[in-house]
């Protein structure tokens, strides 16, 4: 428009944004959230910064810039600056909040920033960066992925945190009452799973995924009276176990078209006639022109995986080259969106 030809407003905001995202990533690590949270009053940054073991200086600086952002609130007395937390600090930023996306940031801050350090040869070379950004093969996306206990359990809390805020939307977004038997294939730490067990009561729900991330998720992840199950498999080459409902979150933005196509296929085979599949992704828009935040998770896969987001005609065309039929897409308007197809 006119007035960004006459001043870059939009543009500067744009170049601005890692600084954004680094300063509220920092804090997090730093804890500073945990420490407002608990604390009764406002702080000054000297006390912050004798709480946190930091700078005074330092923490200064950020906070005044989360104050800028709106995370932070700020009121000067006689010269000195008392900081306190704000509702959205509180419910999303704190560790110990029910709704808490620490675990989405940190991976974010850890690996996902480093990787995107190399977007340039991602771009290039058309393909992920786990050799150069950890000095692991190209290839095998969850080795890279799970190439550590520490990496394995930052990953399982980045999904987990994922459906903690999303997961009733898709449980909801068709009436999925009627499958008996649900299998959650690849189902990580099994929030999504708990979710749906949640709402429908009287279905068993089932995770299935690799062996490692079940222990893992069992040992960490696992709740008191927990809902659901849990099985240690392999969805490219093992089985897939009988059900009426096979869900697929976040799992076909992984792969490569074929490798899609095939574990498709296997599910259809193994699902009985009226049974049906459940996706869960991030849904482009049909025209190309969005959401930003969808084009911004399919660059994403670039750099990390060997699949990308998609329209939901690519879901469609899939899941009907693979058998399944009455494909329903619905958008909930939040970060993920659900198709349901039958057999
Ligand atoms: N569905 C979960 C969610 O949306 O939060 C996790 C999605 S994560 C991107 C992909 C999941 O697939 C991981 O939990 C991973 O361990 C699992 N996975 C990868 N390869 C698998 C395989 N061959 N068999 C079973 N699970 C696999």
């Amino acid at each position: 428009s006119q007035s960004e030809l006459d001043y870059p407003f939009k543009l500067l905001e744009y170049f601005n944004g890692f600084r954004i995202s680094k300063a509220i990533f920092s804090a997090c690590e730093l804890g500073v959230f945990d420490l407002l949270l608990q604390s009764q009053k406002p702080m000054s940054a000297v006390e912050v910064a004798q709480k946190l073991g930091t700078s005074e200086d330092g923490v200064e600086r950020l906070l005044d810039v989360l104050v800028a952002i709106e995370i932070v609130d700020v009121e000067v007395v006689q010269g000195t600056a008392f900081y306190s937390s704000t509702d959205v600090a509180n419910q999303y930023l704190a560790k110990t909040s029910p709704k808490s996306l620490h675990d989405l940031i940190i991976y974010n801050s850890q690996t996902i920033y480093p990787l995107w350090n190399n977007l340039v040869d991602a771009v290039r070379e058309g393909k992920n960066q786990n050799e150069k950004t950890f000095g692991l093969p190209s290839e095998e996306i969850f080795s890279a992925i799970y190439r550590s206990e520490e990496e394995m359990l930052k990953f399982m809390g980045l999904m987990n945190s994922t459906w903690v805020i999303d997961g009733h939307d898709i449980v909801t977004a068709f009436d999925l009452s009627n499958f008996k038997t649900v299998i959650d294939l690849g189902g990580c730490s099994g929030a999504l799973a708990r979710e749906l067990a949640k709402e429908y009561p009287s279905s068993t729900v089932t995770v299935l995924d690799l062996p490692a991330v079940v222990q893992t998720a069992q040992r960490h992840f696992a709740q008191q009276d927990d809902t659901i199950c849990f099985q240690e498999g392999d969805f490219f080459e093992g089985e897939i176990p009988p059900a009426d409902l096979y869900i697929l979150a976040r799992i076909i933005h992984d792969w490569k078209e074929d490798k899609n196509l095939k574990l498709l296929k296997k599910i259809h085979a193994a699902c009985p006639p009226g049974g049906g599949v459940l996706i869960a992704e991030a849904l482009l828009f049909e025209n190309r022109r969005g959401p930003t935040m969808v084009q911004m998770f399919s660059l994403n896969m670039l750099v990390q995986t060997e699949g990308k987001e998609h329209p939901p005609s690519h879901y469609t065309h899939l899941l009907t080259d693979a058998g399944f039929r009455d494909v329903q897409v619905c958008r909930t308007g939040k970060s993920y969106d659900a198709i349901l197809a039958l057999k």
